[in-house]
């Protein structure tokens, strides 16, 4: 790989990076004090781009840099990794395989492990938990690993659920325990997989959703409305400085026990119907 490296940021430089583009360069960036711009052969330049060095760089696998430094996850009595770090997992953990890169969900962000971690502090056996957001379907995934009866993740983006799917099944998950459909939560109706129809006369066990802090605020009355007395309200995708939004959306709608636990800046929210 052929690198021109000039001295100088993006600002100083910025009257030249036109002069880069119709030179041939290929990418550029800044890095280090230097712009770093990319050719496929080597140039004489002279006037405003003269003075720079030639650098002849290795190219990066981003793919294998990628895989080698991809760890596996620990979240409460799960423990989520690729393909390729199964055996890796503990003996005493719940092992959730999950290939990276198809859609949202392996666990390395603090949201979805915290989501994970509060599935985990509960008793899930022979529960019904509705995941809304479901992308590569990890939290119904964890759900049904943690005893679920039925675990039924749901996203709006269709691209999602042949992924959950696929990871279900690499995960020995199927239904009725394990299902996904391209949805949402609408006022007015009840989310329930097919043959489910009596779920709507007594709600979930679990509702656990990681989206974002308007969202929750929007659908909190849905949320409970999908939830039998006393079922489990977790919430996630909340940034710290939104989190005041969540707790007086619950409050609003009377949920109990609220609790709030944070990674960094990311918060988890759970409550009572
Ligand atoms: N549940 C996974 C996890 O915890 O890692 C993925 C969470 S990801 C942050 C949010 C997911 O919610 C995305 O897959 C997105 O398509 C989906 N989503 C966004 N808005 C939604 C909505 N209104 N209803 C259902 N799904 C939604």
């Amino acid at each position: 790989m052929l690198v021109y490296a000039l001295p100088g940021t993006l600002e100083t430089r910025e009257a030249d990076l036109d002069l880069l583009w119709e030179a041939g360069a290929t990418g550029l960036e800044e890095r280090g004090g230097q712009i770093r711009a990319y050719f496929d052969e080597r140039l004489e330049f002279t006037g405003p781009l003269a003075g720079g060095e030639w650098l002849e760089e290795q190219e990066q696998d981003w793919q294998a840099a990628f895989k080698r430094d991809i760890r596996p996850v620990v979240a409460g009595r799960i423990t989520i990794a690729p393909p390729w770090l199964a055996d890796e997992v503990p003996a005493t953990q719940l092992p959730l395989i999950i290939e990276p890169g198809m859609a949202f969900g392996t666990g390395h962000h603090a949201t979805t492990r915290l989501a994970v971690e509060a599935l985990s502090a509960l008793d899930l056996n022979g529960k019904n938990v509705l995941d809304v957001g479901t992308g590569s379907g990890v939290l119904a995934m964890a759900a049904a690993k943690l005893g679920a009866d039925l675990a039924y993740g749901v996203d709006i983006d269709p691209q999602t659920i042949p992924v959950a799917r696929e990871n279900a099944a690499q995960n020995g998950l199927s239904a009725p325990q394990a299902q996904f459909d391209e949805g949402t939560l609408a006022q007015g109706s009840f989310t329930a997989p097919a043959g489910h129809a009596a779920l709507a006369e007594q709600g979930y066990d679990v509702l656990v959703a990681n989206l974002f802090a308007e969202l929750h605020d929007l659908l909190a009355a849905t949320y409970l409305d999908h939830l039998r007395p006393g079922g489990a309200l977790l919430l996630t995708g909340i940034l710290e400085d939104r989190l005041g939004l969540v707790l007086a959306a619950l409050e609003r709608e009377g949920v109990r026990g609220v609790e709030v636990r944070q990674e960094g800046e990311w918060a988890l929210v759970t409550g009572q119907k």
